[in-house]
C-alpha cells in the first residue's frame, strides 16, 4: 500500500502504524477535514515538533513508530513530515530532542548547520523528491563550531584543514553580529541558524516553494540547559 505523505502526516498526528493504514485508507475524508494548503502541512509539522520538544523536556518521551509494523511500513517507502539541518554535536539528536521515530524526520546534520553542496543536495531532494512541507535550522547553545569562528574572529586565525573550512563558512554571520560580551557566542548562534534559513529561502532550488507557500524555513535554538527548543 502507498503510503501519501497527508496520510503519513496524519498517521504521525494520531499515533503507531495502524493509525497510517487507516489514515491512508480514509485519505479523502481526512483531506477534507483539515486545510487542503500546504502552508497546513508545515503547521501541523511544527506542532508535532512542539509537541515531541515539550515531552522529550518532561522526561516524558513516547519512541512513537520505532516498532515492527512501522519498520514494516517503512519498506514501502518514506514520508518525513520535517527535514531537521542540525549541528553534528552529540548532544543535539532530532529523533530525540523532538521525540520522533522512523520515517518521521529526514535529518541532516553538520557542524553548525553548515551549508555545502551535500547538504544543500539532500535539503533539494527531501523538498522536492519527497515534498516535505518544513525545514527547521537548527543552532543550539554552546557550539563548538561557532564557538571556533568566533575564536578565529578574536585572534584572526583560522584552522587548519576541514575544520577551517566551516570556520570560514560561519565567520562572515560572527563578522556582521553585533556585541562581543559574554552572550556573544550564543548571539552568533542565534544569527548563524536565521542566516542559513535567511540562505535556503532564497536558494535556487528551494525558493519557489518557499514563495508559492508549500515549504516553510525556520530557524530555531535549542538549550541544552532546558533542554527546550526556541522558534528564533
Ligand atoms: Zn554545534
Amino acid at each position: 500500500m502507498a503510503i501519501t505523505r497527508r496520510g503519513a502526516l496524519r498517521a504521525s498526528l494520531v499515533g503507531g502504524v495502524g493509525a497510517a493504514v487507516t489514515a491512508a485508507a480514509a485519505a479523502p475524508a481526512w483531506s477534507a477535514s483539515v486545510s487542503s494548503s500546504v502552508q497546513g502541512d508545515a503547521r501541523q509539522a511544527l506542532r508535532l515538533l512542539k509537541e515531541g520538544n515539550k515531552r522529550w523536556r518532561r522526561y516524558a518521551s513516547r519512541h512513537p513508530n520505532e516498532g515492527p509494523a512501522r519498520r514494516a511500513e517503512m519498506v514501502q517507502g518514506q514520508s518525513p513530515f520535517a527535514v531537521i539541518l542540525g549541528c553534528a554535536d552529540s548532544r543535539v539528536p532530532p529523533e530525540l530532542v523532538f521525540d520522533r521515530g522512523l520515517g518521521d524526520l529526514f535529518t541532516i546534520r553538520s557542524a553548525g548547520q553548515v551549508l555545502d553542496e551535500s547538504v544543500l543536495g539532500s535539503i533539494s531532494y527531501a523538498a522536492e523528491h519527497l515534498e516535505v512541507p518544513l525545514i527547521v535550522v537548527m543552532g543550539h547553545a554552546s557550539c563548538g563550531a561557532v564557538s571556533a569562528a568566533v575564536e578565529a574572529h578574536r585572534t584572526g586565525e583560522v584552522p587548519h584543514g576541514h575544520v577551517g573550512y566551516l570556520v570560514e563558512k560561519i565567520l562572515p554571520v560572527v563578522e556582521s553580529t553585533p556585541g562581543g560580551g559574554d552572550d556573544f557566542v550564543d548571539a552568533c548562534v542565534r544569527a548563524n541558524a536565521g542566516y542559513i534559513a535567511d540562505q535556503l529561502r532564497v536558494d535556487a532550488d528551494l525558493r519557489e516553494r518557499v514563495d508559492s507557500g508549500s515549504l516553510t524555513i525556520v530557524p530555531a535554538r535549542y538549550d541544552l540547559a532546558s533542554s527546550e527548543v526556541v522558534w528564533l
